[in-house]
C-alpha cells in the first residue's frame, strides 16, 4: 500500500535556479509564489522549529505532520550515515493552495499544478504543466512546497519525508543526488530505506 501512495505522490524535484538575492527569505517565498501562483502571507513555525509560509493558518493536523516527516526523514538518512542538514529550523515548507484535490483515479490526492519542464511529453505531462505532490524551491536555505490538506496527514508526512530527501542529499551525497533528482527518466520515493 505505501509502495502505491509512493508511486502516485509524483514530487518532483525541478530545480528552479534560484536568482541571486542578498536577501535569501525574499528569494525564495518570490519563487514558491511564481511557482505556485499563491501569497504565502503568514509565517509560523512549528513545534519541533520548521519554519513555515502559507496561504492561511495551517492546522494543528498539518503541522504535525510536517514535523513527522521531517523526523522520519532525519532518522533514514542518519540510517545512511548523511548527517549534515538535518534540523528542523533548517527547513522552510510552503504550504500552498491545492490545485486539484483527487487524482485521475477518484482518489483523496491534494497536489500544486506547475509547468511541465523536464516531464514534457512524458505520461505526466497534462497539457504544459504536471501535477506534483511537492517541489523544492530551493537548497539554501533548503526549501519546498507542498499542498494543503484537511485529511489524510500521512500523506502529507509522507511528502515532507521525500521532498526532504532531495535536499539531505544534495547537501551529503551531491552525485546520488544528482542520480535521484529527476524523476522523468524513472525512479521515485522512498530513495532512502
Ligand atoms: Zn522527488
Amino acid at each position: 500500500m505505501r509502495k502505491q501512495i509512493a508511486a502516485r505522490i509524483l514530487a518532483t524535484a525541478m530545480v528552479i535556479l534560484a536568482a541571486v538575492s542578498s536577501n535569501w527569505a525574499q528569494g525564495s517565498l518570490g519563487k514558491a509564489q511564481q511557482v505556485t501562483g499563491d501569497r504565502f502571507g503568514l509565517s509560523v513555525r512549528t513545534r519541533a522549529g520548521a519554519n513555515i509560509y502559507s496561504v492561511r493558518q495551517p492546522s494543528a493536523a498539518m503541522l504535525s505532520a510536517i514535523d513527522r516527516g521531517l523526523s522520519d526523514l532525519f532518522a533514514v538518512a542518519r540510517k545512511n550515515g548523511y548527517n549534515r542538514r538535518l534540523n528542523y529550523s533548517d527547513y522552510t515548507i510552503y504550504i500552498a493552495n491545492a490545485d486539484r484535490n483527487r487524482d485521475s483515479a477518484g482518489t483523496y490526492s491534494p497536489d500544486i499544478a506547475v509547468g511541465a519542464a523536464q516531464y514534457a511529453g512524458t505520461e505526466y505531462d497534462k497539457g504544459g504543466y504536471i501535477y506534483a505532490a511537492g517541489m523544492v524551491i530551493g537548497f539554501s536555505p533548503m526549501s519546498f512546497v507542498i499542498a494543503e490538506h484537511t485529511k489524510d496527514f500521512n500523506r502529507v508526512s509522507d511528502v515532507v519525508r521525500y521532498e526532504g530527501e532531495h535536499l539531505v542529499l544534495y547537501h551529503n551525497d551531491r552525485r546520488r543526488y544528482s542520480e535521484t533528482a529527476d524523476h522523468s527518466r524513472g525512479g521515485g520515493h522512498p530513495i532512502l530505506k
